[in-house]
């Protein structure tokens, strides 16, 4: 249990899309009040915080962001270690350095170190929540469903499905991955703030007969996310449409498994056509921006008016997609999606950005009301961020003018050195004193 406590400082949450009007709530001198069991109970301006909570301890953040915590909605627990291994491509790259570092999480030990590791990089860089592929190996996703429950974190993962072209030791079957999932959802799906992810790494490492087991497990388990990746690279569009010469597309091929719906969610869609943008509308899924990774293996631009064309808006997430992305901040990647943005000729605002990277994300993750908010009754995962945390930040902060001056500075200039604080349930687990 979290004792109840005060968090005070600049606080900024989103009601809805800053695109609409109201949506951003910010106080310059605002408060959080956290219950006994990690719930928030209240926010909003400190001098008008209720007078039940005049006797809970605060912590005073004065000049500092507290908002709710990062979530990255697409991230490689097993490939921490090789983050900024440099390839020609994504099929390279994964032949390379991917498929044989994930080998190596078939070893428990090995796998329970690494999820720590992990978690501790998440929080230091102020994500307090993700999804979170993992390796083909079952052992892998549980330590890691294990390292989270330890730390009462909100996270979402799942055994990767993978039975064909990558090296044997990486493989699964189709009957043994349906099994091996099944058997993890039974185990993990919705206890404490864990949930799971039915995870297909993509077309190209699965046999029709392994997605359509996936489709059926995403069937008969309503409340797990389907977790993949769609229309990354050129080479793999061209694989795709080998294996499946019958596919209108490569989003064709998910749908016609039955694994697009309002809990899917696929990283990248760089290159995907009309149709495809209708399909996945119209199916409710969601398509996860990863520019640090998008530009470090030289995929493409995504872009993002495109997507969220109005008529058949796609739902957009942001994420980092390390290890092929290049940063655990996403401030960092926040930054890059507005130079990815620039370069499409696109509007991409720091509250655009923000947005996404909490509520946005929350939404298309199907956790709404429980994180990316300050509003009652969501869980206080909160950072607290320092706009002046290095030299540089400090003579840009003295410009600022604005709140979305501040935050555009934090995007483009933040990473880790800017996270002050960082709460789970409101039981500050990092923090610079
Ligand atoms: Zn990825």
């Amino acid at each position: 249990m979290t004792s109840a406590r005060i968090v005070r400082g600049r606080t900024l949450s989103f009601r809805d899309d800053p695109r609409r009007d109201d949506a951003v709530v910010s106080h310059d001198d605002g408060a959080v009040a956290v219950r006994d069991d990690g719930r928030i109970e209240w926010s909003g301006p400190y001098p008008d915080l209720p007078a039940q909570f005049s006797s809970t301890a605060i912590d005073h953040f004065p000049d500092q962001i507290i908002m709710p915590g990062f979530i990255d909605a697409h991230v490689h627990f097993p490939q921490h270690r090789m983050i900024a291994a440099p390839a020609e491509d994504l099929l390279a790259w994964l032949n390379r350095f991917a498929f044989h570092e994930e080998a190596r999480y078939g070893e428990a030990a090995f796998a329970a170190a690494a999820a720590e590791r992990f978690l501790d990089k998440l929080i230091s860089h102020g994500t307090t929540s993700a999804l979170a592929f993992s390796s083909v190996h079952k052992v892998a996703a549980h330590s890691l469903f294990v390292a989270a429950q330890r730390r009462g974190l909100c996270l979402i993962t799942g055994k990767t499905l993978m039975d064909r072209n990558a090296p044997d030791e990486i493989l699964d079957t189709a009957e043994g991955g349906a099994r091996d999932s099944a058997d993890l959802i039974a185990r993990w799906h919705g206890v404490d703030r864990l949930r799971y992810a039915i995870t297909v790494r993509f077309a190209v490492t699965s046999s029709e007969a392994q997605l359509r087991a996936a489709g059926d497990l995403y069937a008969d388990n309503p409340g797990c996310l389907m977790h993949t990746h769609v229309s990354e690279s050129a080479g793999e569009i061209d694989f795709v449409k080998q294996q499946f010469p019958w596919s209108r597309d490569y989003t064709d091929v998910y749908d016609h498994f039955g694994l697009l719906g309002g809990n899917s969610v696929l990283a990248h869609g760089l290159h995907l056509s009309e149709r495809e943008c209708q399909v996945l509308h119209d199916t409710g899924a969601m398509v996860v921006h990863c520019p640090t990774s998008n530009n470090f293996l030289g995929s493409g631009l995504f872009d993002i008016d495109h997507l969220r064309a109005p008529g058949r808006p796609v739902k957009v997430g942001v994420a980092t997609d390390v290890a092929g992305g290049t940063s655990y901040s996403m401030l960092q990647t926040l930054g890059e999606a507005y130079k990815v943005a620039m370069l499409k000729g696109r509007k991409f605002t720091a509250l655009d950005g923000f947005y996404l990277a909490t509520l946005g994300n929350a939404r298309g993750l199907g956790l709404a009301g429980e994180i990316g908010t300050l509003e009652r009754g969501a869980w206080a995962d909160l950072v607290v961020l320092d706009p002046a945390a290095t030299e540089v930040m400090a003579a840009r902060d003295e410009l600022s003018e604005s709140l979305e001056d501040t935050l555009f500075a934090l995007m483009m200039l933040g990473d880790d050195r800017a996270v002050r604080a960082v709460y789970i349930k409101g039981g500050k687990v990092h923090g610079k004193e």
